[in-house]
C-alpha cells in the first residue's frame, strides 16, 4: 500500500498494566481492517532471555508460538486481536539483545571498538525493529510497544532508540502514542491530570513528544480535562484519547475508533485508507455483553489468585461463550483447597471442569480427586497439559486398579510411571527453551470427541512440556475403556485422551488456548462449552422435575 514502512510506538506512563498490550492490539485491528498490513512487536526491558523461566507470579502467562518462542503474553493479545500467527522476532528482550551483542564482542566483530549502550545497544534494538521492513511481505505499519513504564531504569535503552528512529525514519513515519492512567481522587470528587503531565514531561525529558494520549480512566472526562491535558501535554484535543474501563477489552477497538484514534494515526502516516469493517467485531461484542445464559466452569489450579497465568484460557471461554452465547463464569478453585475439603464440596454445581498445564507436584493430588469427580458424574472435563496428564493418572489409579500410578516428573522411583520423560528429554540439564515447544501435527481418531470438534483428521497445535504418556501403559490404559484419540503422526507420542463413555471427556497434551481468536473460537473449547450448557440444560430440567415432586428439594442453581 505505501512503500515505505511506518512506525508506531507505544510507552506507558504513571503505572504498569494500563492496558498497553490490549491499546497496540486495538490499534493494530482497526488499521488492518483499514486494509493495511500490519505487525505487532513487543519489546521488553527485562534481563531475561524469554519469560519461559519466569515464574508465573511474576510474569504472567508464557506465550507460546508456532516456532516454539516462549513470549510475553501481550503477543497473545497481538494473536487474538489481529488474527495474525507470530514469530520469535515479535518479542525482544533485553536479554537477547545483550546475548547477540556479548556474542558478537567474543567473535571480534566489533573491531576493538569499545561496546557501549549507545550506540551499539540501541542499534540493536533499532534493527531489530526493522528488521520487518526489510521483508519482502513487508508491513505498512509496524506496532512497537514498549513493556515496563517511562522512567524504569531498563527501559532507558529502548526509548532512546525509539527516539533515534524519529530522526532516521522522518517523523512522517513514525508516531508516539503514550498510554496513561486519570486517577480518580473521591474525597475530591477530582479527575488528576497531574500525573499524566509529569510522565509526558518525562518522555519529552528523552527527546521524545507524544503524538497521541489514550489516558485510561475509570469514567468519562469533561471536555474541560481534555482539554486542559491537551495543552499542558502539547497533545491535540483530538489526540486526547479516553480509554474509560469497559466490560470487555474486544470492546477497546471500537471506542478507539468512536474517538477517531485510527484515522490520526493513518492522517499522521499520510495514508489515505477506507473506513474499518467492525460489524463482525460488533457483533461480538454485542454477543459477550448481553448473552442468553450463565454456565459455571472450575478451574482447578495452582496459580487461582493470578488471573494473568491463565490469560489464554479466560479469552478463550470469552471467545466459545460468545460462540455459544453463553456467559462462562468462571469458578477459580485452588487444588491445595479440593485436597482438604474434597471435590464433592467444593464442585457441586458446576458444569464443567477445567484443568490447565502446570509444572510441579504441588496441588496435583486435588486435581486428581476433581478429575475423579467429573469423570464419575458426567460433567464435561477438559485437561490441558498438565490437565490431561493428571487424567491418565487419575485414570490408572481408579480404573485400572494402579494405586500408586503418578508422573516421573513428581518422583524419580514410581512403580508406575504412568507419565515419564519423554526420550528426547533424557540429558537435558538447561531449563530455558529445553521443553519440547511450539507446533507439532496431531492425527485423530475418527470416532472421536476430538473429531467431531475440528471437523479434520490432522491438525496442529502448539506445545510446552517435557512428559508424555508412557507408551508402556497404552494397552492396559486402553483396554479399561480410555481412548487413545490423538497421536503424533508416527503414532510414538500421544497427544489426546478421550473416556468415550462420558458425556465429554478430553485430555490434551497440547495448548489449545493459544490458537483461540475472539471470532473464530478453538473448536475443542468451543465444544467444551456447548457440552457444558448440555449438562446445564439438563440439570435444569432434572431440578424442574424434582420441585415439583417435591417442593422442599433445592432447585440446581443455573447462573
Ligand atoms: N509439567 C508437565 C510437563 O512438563 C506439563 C507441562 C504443562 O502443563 N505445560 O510435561
Amino acid at each position: 500500500m505505501t512503500n515505505r514502512t511506518k512506525y508506531v510506538f507505544v510507552t506507558g506512563g504513571v503505572v504498569s498494566s494500563l492496558g498497553k498490550g490490549i491499546a497496540a492490539s486495538s490499534l493494530g485491528l482497526l488499521l488492518q481492517r483499514r486494509g493495511l498490513k500490519v505487525c505487532n512487536i513487543k519489546l521488553d526491558p527485562y534481563l531475561n532471555v524469554d519469560p519461559g523461566t519466569m515464574n508465573p507470579f511474576q510474569h504472567g502467562e508464557v506465550f507460546v508460538l508456532d516456532d516454539g518462542a516462549e513470549t510475553d503474553l501481550d503477543l497473545g493479545h497481538y494473536e487474538r486481536f489481529t488474527d495474525q500467527s507470530l514469530t520469535k522476532h515479535n518479542n525482544t528482550t533485553t536479554g537477547q539483545i545483550y546475548n547477540t551483542i556479548i556474542a558478537r564482542e567474543r567473535r571480534g566483530d566489533y573491531l576493538g571498538a569499545t561496546v557501549q549502550v549507545i550506540p551499539h545497544v540501541t542499534e540493536e534494538i533499532k534493527n531489530r525493529i526493522k528488521r520487518f521492513s526489510q521483508q519482502p511481505e513487508k508491513p505498512d505499519v509496524v506496532i512497537v510497544e514498549i513493556g515496563g513504564t517511562v522512567g524504569d531504569i531498563e527501559s532507558l535503552p529502548f526509548l532512546e532508540a525509539i527516539r533515534q528512529m524519529e530522526l532516521e525514519e522522518g517523523r512522517e513515519n513514525t508516531m508516539f502514542i503514550h498510554v496513561t492512567l486519570i486517577p480518580y481522587i473521591s474525597a475530591a470528587g477530582e479527575f488528576k491530570t497531574k500525573p499524566t503531565q509529569h510522565s509526558v514531561r518525562e518522555l519529552r525529558a528523552i527527546g521524545i513528544q507524544p503524538d497521541m494520549l489514550l489516558c485510561r480512566c475509570a469514567q468519562p472526562l469533561d471536555e474541560s480535562l481534555r482539554q486542559k491535558i491537551s495543552l499542558f501535554c502539547s497533545v491535540p484535543t483530538d489526540g486526547v484519547i479516553l480509554a474509560q474501563d469497559v466490560p470487555t477489552i474486544y470492546a477497546v477497538p471500537l471506542k478507539f475508533y468512536e474517538q477517531n484514534a485510527d484515522a490520526q494515526v493513518c492522517k499522521h502516516f499520510g495514508l489515505d485508507t477506507p473506513e474499518p469493517d467492525l460489524r463482525e467485531w460488533e457483533q461480538l461484542v454485542e454477543k459477550i455483553n448481553y448473552p442468553k445464559k450463565r454456565l459455571k466452569i472450575a478451574i482447578c489450579g495452582k496459580y487461582v489468585m493470578l488471573k494473568d497465568a491463565y490469560k489464554s484460557i479466560i479469552e478463550a471461554f470469552i471467545h466459545a461463550g460468545a460462540y455459544n452465547e453463553v456467559e462462562v463464569k468462571l469458578i477459580w478453585v485452588s487444588s491445595e483447597d479440593i485436597k482438604q475439603h474434597g471435590a464433592d464440596e467444593l464442585l457441586a454445581g458446576i458444569d464443567g471442569l477445567l484443568i490447565p498445564g502446570g509444572f510441579g507436584e504441588r496441588g496435583v493430588a486435588g486435581k486428581i480427586e476433581a478429575i475423579r469427580y467429573v469423570r464419575e458424574n458426567n460433567i464435561p472435563f477438559l485437561g490441558i497439559c498438565l490437565g490431561m496428564q493428571c487424567a491418565v493418572i487419575e485414570f490408572a489409579r481408579n480404573m485400572c486398579d494402579l494405586k500408586d500410578a503418578h508422573s516421573f516428573e513428581f518422583y524419580r522411583d514410581l512403580k508406575h510411571p504412568v507419565i515419564h520423560l519423554m526420550a528426547d528429554q533424557e540429558g537435558v540439564t538447561e531449563l530455558g527453551g529445553t521443553m519440547r515447544l511450539g507446533t507439532y501435527p496431531c492425527v485423530l481418531d475418527e470416532d472421536s470427541s476430538s473429531m467431531k470438534a475440528y471437523g479434520t483428521s490432522e491438525i496442529h497445535e502448539r506445545h510446552r512440556h517435557r512428559y508424555e504418556l508412557n507408551n508402556a501403559y497404552r494397552p492396559m490404559l486402553e483396554e479399561k475403556g480410555l481412548k487413545l484419540s490423538g497421536l503424533s503422526p508416527d503414532g510414538r507420542l500421544v497427544e489426546i485422551i478421550e473416556v468415550p463413555e462420558h458425556r465429554w471427556f478430553v485430555g490434551v497434551q497440547f495448548h489449545p488456548e493459544l490458537k483461540s481468536r475472539p471470532t473464530n473460537p478453538h473448536p475443542l473449547f468451543r465444544d467444551f462449552v456447548k457440552a457444558a450448557l448440555e449438562h446445564n440444560d439438563e440439570m435444569n430440567e432434572v431440578s424442574v422435575e424434582t420441585n415439583t415432586n417435591s417442593t422442599n428439594e433445592h432447585s440446581h442453581e443455573a447462573g
